[in-house]
């Protein structure tokens, strides 16, 4: 289905991004994977996408807080496969705390990695995906894109962002073949989740056990973590033909959880 595509996907050594680019893979994309990590992990992981798939992936290890090194990856990518025919802006880090006690250098490196990481790589993709007349620009948002819970004020404003992003590039660029959309999963169980469960155990003062039920899947009316396999189906959908009248939108993977 992706054969002659070039998909990268920021924030892919983990998590979501990391079966978005497995995905894409198996469907005969050539992929870029980004992330931090263990090298000797990050490279097997690498290797391992091109002998199980039979494409090429290259490793960025671009900060997404460093919009050189954003414009370098994209630079690379664009050189090595010729134009990114899809993009993922995916990276992103979560911190939990009151907005009173929130680190400054937090809210900077949220507002830098989840939502201004996205407009360097759009403002970079673009061009090539107009010359080609087709493109595919989907961005991770969250249920938190458009509803708020206590204590995230920096991702929450970041996600926020992220959603006017992706509707205004998508009326930008909407005769030209691409289309622009976030996901917008609930909670999806990934070490962005567990990671923030001690300060959220801090923060409210509950045990593990009451956190995952009393906060995290509290919101979510299945009671169910999404998991990345659901969220890559997501993405790879909006790839495909059928999914080129839909631009601009949110699509929600949360249980239920922001029809309440
Ligand atoms: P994860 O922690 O498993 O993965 C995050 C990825 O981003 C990793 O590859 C990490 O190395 C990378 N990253 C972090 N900082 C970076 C930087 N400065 N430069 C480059 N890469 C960087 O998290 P995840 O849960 O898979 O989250 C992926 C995306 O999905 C995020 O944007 C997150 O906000 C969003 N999301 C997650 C959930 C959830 O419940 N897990 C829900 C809604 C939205």
């Amino acid at each position: 289905m992706l054969s002659n595509k070039t998909a990268l996907v920021t924030g892919s050594t983990s998590g979501i991004g990391l079966a978005m680019a497995r995905t894409f893979a198996r469907e005969g994309a050539n992929v870029v994977i980004n992330g931090f990590g263990d090298a000797a992990a990050i490279e097997a992981e690498r290797s391992g996408i091109e002998s199980e798939f039979g494409v090429s992936c290259q490793y960025s290890g671009a900060d997404m807080t460093r919009p050189d090194e954003i414009a370098g990856m994209m630079a690379d990518a664009a050189k090595t496969f010729g134009t990114v025919d899809i993009l993922v802006n995916n990276a992103g880090i979560q911190h939990v705390s009151p907005v009173e006690e929130f680190p400054v250098e937090k809210w900077d490196a949220i507002l830098a990695i989840n939502l201004s990481s996205a407009f360097h790589t759009i403002r970079a993709a673009v061009p090539g995906m107009k010359e080609k007349g087709w493109g595919r620009i989907i961005n991770t948002a969250s249920a938190h894109a458009l509803v708020a819970s206590p204590f995230k004020s920096a991702y929450v404003a970041a996600k926020h962002g992220i959603a006017g992003l992706t509707k205004t590039v998508a009326l930008e660029v909407a005769q030209h073949g691409v289309t622009v959309n976030a996901i917008c999963p609930g909670y999806v169980w990934t070490p962005l989740v567990e990671r923030q469960i001690p300060d959220t155990m801090k923060a409210r003062g509950l045990t593990e056990e009451e956190v995952k039920r009393d906060v995290l899947l509290a919101a979510q009316p299945t009671k169910e973590f999404v998991t990345v396999e659901q969220v890559a189906a997501m993405a790879l959908y909006l790839t495909g033909d059928a999914a080129s009248c839909i631009t601009g939108t949110m699509m929600q993977l949360d249980g239920g959880w922001t029809a309440q």
